[in-house]
């Protein structure tokens, strides 16, 4: 998973790409660039960790130019180092161009396998490279059309931004998997993964780039184009459920709404006689409060989270293996002692963080642990960026909820159905979203390679 963004004609392109970045930083922490033009030629600035620690006053006063493209990386694709840092840029015989990426290649091996043969040589492991090579080879005369032949070679889910010395693209795959949104900010125009990059610079929000959309902004203003003509969108539900920030807008609706719907329909799917509700902080706790208010069970804080936890810490390796969730949450006894607890979660991925957290909960004294889960079993990986080391091994694949609830120590689990997950974003037949890893009906065919490496991955 990754954020972008994108500004072109702005003063301060650099600081306001740096504002942005920040403000997607929940969409990745591993490393953050920043790719300024000023109108001949690119200059880039990509390193490892967080937005404020990546770029000191002195780094951003380098990158001058009215236009800039950001990425914040969450290694999906591609190994872990910085020459994995995003925006890509390269001059090739079309001029410097660097390119953004959020999304992931689903036949990416082949193409690349492909260019390999004919002579081409990669920096990185990193999709996002393929595409530079495939531009670079086209014969098209304009950008635009540069992409265009490079995209028609790939398939997948993906929002990209691509930067020259003169204009900005961005584009959004078929099916509008990844987000991306368009807005205004003074004379110029601003993209990025959610709005919630807007809101920070004060920028007008104007929509969302639509699915397969191919969007040019140069020196003549903003141009539309639909080089495959319109498909329905499939946006990937499990933003709504979990990833993008809750003040974000999807649909005219903020994520917060939505996941507050995802609560209360919770509470109607799996009542249950409680004391008190509690949500995990962060992601939990929009849902928690909906299943309150729809069961009339009081909401406490019964867990504190600490924002302070980097993600460099070094965890003693053997000694306390609980370590890690004890480092970022902490239980509120007075909450919980003598309790009967709903805790209410927005995702079981590999059931062993849960798992310490209800441990924690009835190390304070709860009477009862009844776990609420406001999305359906996620049983199936994702294809399409999101396969964080936590999508490797999902327990709902191979197990029932009678044994993860065995495995979490709690009382009762309930987790929302697919119709009440589909009921909560307002899309009623589901045919407005990608939903696979909880339905494993994917919109986008996946290619056996990328199949098997995910197999090996989970082997790992
Ligand atoms: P588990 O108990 O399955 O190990 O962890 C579940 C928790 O991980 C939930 O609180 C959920 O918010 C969070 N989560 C779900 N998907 C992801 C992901 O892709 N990356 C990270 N870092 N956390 C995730
Ligand atoms: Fe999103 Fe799941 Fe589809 Fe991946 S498989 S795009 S996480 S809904
Ligand atoms: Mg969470």
């Amino acid at each position: 998973m990754c954020g972008i963004f994108g500004i072109y004609g702005h003063p301060e392109a650099a600081k306001m790409a740096y504002l942005g970045l920040h403000a997607l930083q929940h969409r990745g922490q591993e490393s953050a660039g920043i790719v300024t033009s000023d109108g001949t030629r690119l200059y880039t600035s990509r390193k490892m960790g967080l937005v404020a620690d990546a770029f000191p006053p002195c780094e951003l006063e380098r990158l001058v130019g009215s236009a800039a493209i950001g990425h914040v990386r969450y290694s999906t694709a591609g190994e872990s180092r910085i020459q994995e840092a995003q925006p890509f840029a390269v001059g090739c015989r079309h001029g410097s161009v660097a390119v953004a990426h959020n999304g992931n290649f689903v036949n990416v091996e082949a193409v690349r396998t492909n260019l390999e043969t004919k002579g081409s040589i990669f920096q990185s492991s990193a999709d996002t490279e393929v595409i530079v090579h495939l531009m670079a080879r086209s014969q098209a005369d304009d950008l635009a059309a540069r992409l265009t032949d490079a995209l028609r070679q790939v398939r997948g889910a993906y929002s990209l931004l691509v930067l020259t010395a003169e204009s900005m693209v961005a584009c959004r795959d078929p099916f509008g998997v990844r987000p991306l949104v368009l807005g205004r900010l003074r004379g110029g125009f601003v993209l990025a993964s959610e709005t919630s990059a807007f809101r920070l610079l004060d920028a007008t929000y104007i929509r969302e780039v639509e699915p397969g959309e191919l969007l040019v902004v140069d020196g003549n203003g903003l141009t539309s184009h639909f080089p495959w003509g319109r498909q329905e969108r499939r946006f990937c539900v499990f933003e709504q459920v979990y990833f993008a920030r809750p003040d974000t807008i999807i649909d005219d609706r903020t994520i917060y709404q939505d996941r507050v719907r995802m609560g209360q329909r919770l509470a109607d799917e799996h009542p249950v006689e409680a004391d008190v509700v509690v949500g995990v902080p962060d992601s939990g706790l929009p849902a928690a409060i909906g299943y309150s208010q729809k069961s009339g069970i009081p909401l406490e804080l019964g867990l504190i989270r600490s924002h302070y936890v980097g993600r460099t810490f070094i965890e003693p390796q053997q000694s306390i293996r609980h370590f890690g969730v004890k480092l970022k949450l902490s239980a509120v006894e007075t909450v919980l002692v003598g309790k009967r607890v709903v805790v209410v979660d927005d995702s079981i991925v590999r059931g062993t963080t849960c798992r310490k957290i209800i441990k924690m909960i009835r190390a304070a004294g709860a009477k009862e642990v009844h776990f609420r889960v406001s999305s359906p079993p996620t049983k199936f990986p994702c294809y399409y960026g999101i396969d964080t080391p936590h999508r490797r091994e999902l327990i709902a694949a191979s197990h029932s909820v009678e044994e993860i609830t065995q495995f979490l120590d709690c009382d009762t689990i309930g987790y929302l159905s697919v119709e009440g997950l589909r009921w909560s974003v307002g899309d009623q037949d589901g045919a407005h979203h990608c939903e696979a890893c909880f339905t494993g009906d994917y919109p986008i065919e996946v290619s056996d390679h990328v199949r098997e490496r995910q197999l090996k991955l989970v082997g790992t």
